[in-house]
């Protein structure tokens, strides 16, 4: 198990728990450093840091970028970020005003098919600043649309059904420009959720290795033991650095526990190998 903990959210994006309250219970769960990662936005790190510092918990300032490449979505951690970057900060601001469209987008889709109300009721579960799919998925199992945050993904929220509607995110360079150019690492989020084949794969690592990505998700809440094998090795071969995070998203959303991950396999080279805050 380990007591690192890279990836998290809290109700600034789609998490359900408050910044503080999600560094409570990290704490309570024997996370030791942990990363907030909220999807395009920053805003949860002072309460978070604040939190930490009663909890002893060494929090790391993060932030899980959506990217736009080759017309699939793929999601960036930045960790070790300066929040007040301005580059970071205004692309941020951009894929937040993005998501406010795209949701009037969502809201017509499932009108079309026959479920009205769902801006408002999405809007209804948003507790800060991004409305995401999440908060359309919590509307339609509320409305008995769905019986589970897992099945109304698959019969409402993705690509082929009603309530999907392509986006354009952030591109790639601009989002590893941003991570790094604000002092930060750039982590490919959970590479196995992308189902993507041997060589686009290929193409994406060595994309992501020219513009200065710095490492991988190797260990994830959303990948199987097989996965984390198969992106240790690769992780290796391409020279990047591994991390390794949960992405808990709260008791009531799927995905993984907090505190709960297994350690990295042996032989990689941790992302945090040379952070003050990882050092035990
Ligand atoms: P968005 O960034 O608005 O497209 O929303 C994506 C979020 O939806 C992800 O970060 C997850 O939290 C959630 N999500 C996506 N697919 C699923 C799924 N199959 N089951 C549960 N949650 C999902
Ligand atoms: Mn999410
Ligand atoms: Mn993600
Ligand atoms: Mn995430």
């Amino acid at each position: 198990m380990s007591c690192i903990d890279l990836h998290s959210h809290s109700t600034i994006s789609d998490g359900s728990l408050t910044p503080a309250d999600l560094v409570q219970y990290a704490a309570l769960r024997g996370v030791k450093v942990l990363a907030l990662t909220d999807h395009d936005d920053v805003a949860g790190l002072d309460a978070a840091r604040t939190a930490s510092q009663s909890a002893g918990v060494s929090l790391i300032a993060g932030v899980e970028i959506s990217v736009t490449w080759r017309d699939r979505t793929l999601h960036i951690l930045g960790l070790k970020i300066d929040p007040h970057y301005p580059e970071l900060h205004r692309g941020l601001s951009t894929i937040r005003d993005g998501r406010v469209g795209r949701a009037v987008k969502i809201a017509e889709a499932l009108a079309e098919a026959g479920i009205n109300g769902s801006l408002e009721g999405a809007y209804g579960f948003v507790q800060e600043n991004i409305i995401s799919r999440t908060h359309f998925a919590c509307f339609l199992v509320s409305q008995g649309h769905a019986g589970s945050m897992k099945n109304v993904f698959k019969k409402y929220l993705v690509k082929g059904r009603p309530g999907y509607v392509p986006h354009h995110w952030a591109e790639l360079a601009d989002a590893v420009r941003w991570i790094k150019g604000s002092g930060g690492c750039a982590v490919i989020a959970h590479p196995g959720r992308y189902g993507l084949g041997a060589t686009t794969l290929h193409q994406l690592l060595e994309e992501f290795r020219a513009l200065g990505g710095d490492a991988l998700e190797v260990v994830s809440g959303s990948h199987t033991p097989e996965m984390v094998q198969r992106f240790a090795r690769l992780a290796g071969e391409y020279g990047f650095l591994v991390s390794c995070g949960s992405d808990y998203h709260g008791p009531d959303r799927g995905y993984g526990d907090i505190g709960r991950i297994p350690s990295l396999p042996s032989g990689c080279a941790p992302v945090w190998h040379d952070w003050p805050e990882a050092v035990a």
